[in-house]
């Protein structure tokens, strides 16, 4: 079950209108939206442990230069 963008709240699925509705806020998504967020957020954490990859190896031969 995907939860809401906005709140994280449980989303449940309007068949009629073909789209999903939070029940905690009442925001609606089309199922489009929901894959483009999901592939937004996996792009940052992709992202981000890029970054922490990268600071991880600059420490590491900061470290070594100095022996
Ligand atoms: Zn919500």
């Amino acid at each position: 079950m995907p939860s809401c963008i906005e709140c994280g709240g449980a989303l449940f699925y309007d068949r009629e209108l073909k789209h999903y509705t939070c029940s905690s806020c009442g925001a609606t998504y089309t199922s489009q939206d929901l894959l483009i967020e999901r592939e937004k957020k996996f792009n940052a954490k992709f992202e981000e442990e890029r970054k922490k990859r990268r600071r991880d190896e600059y420490l590491e031969w900061w470290l070594s230069s100095k022996q």
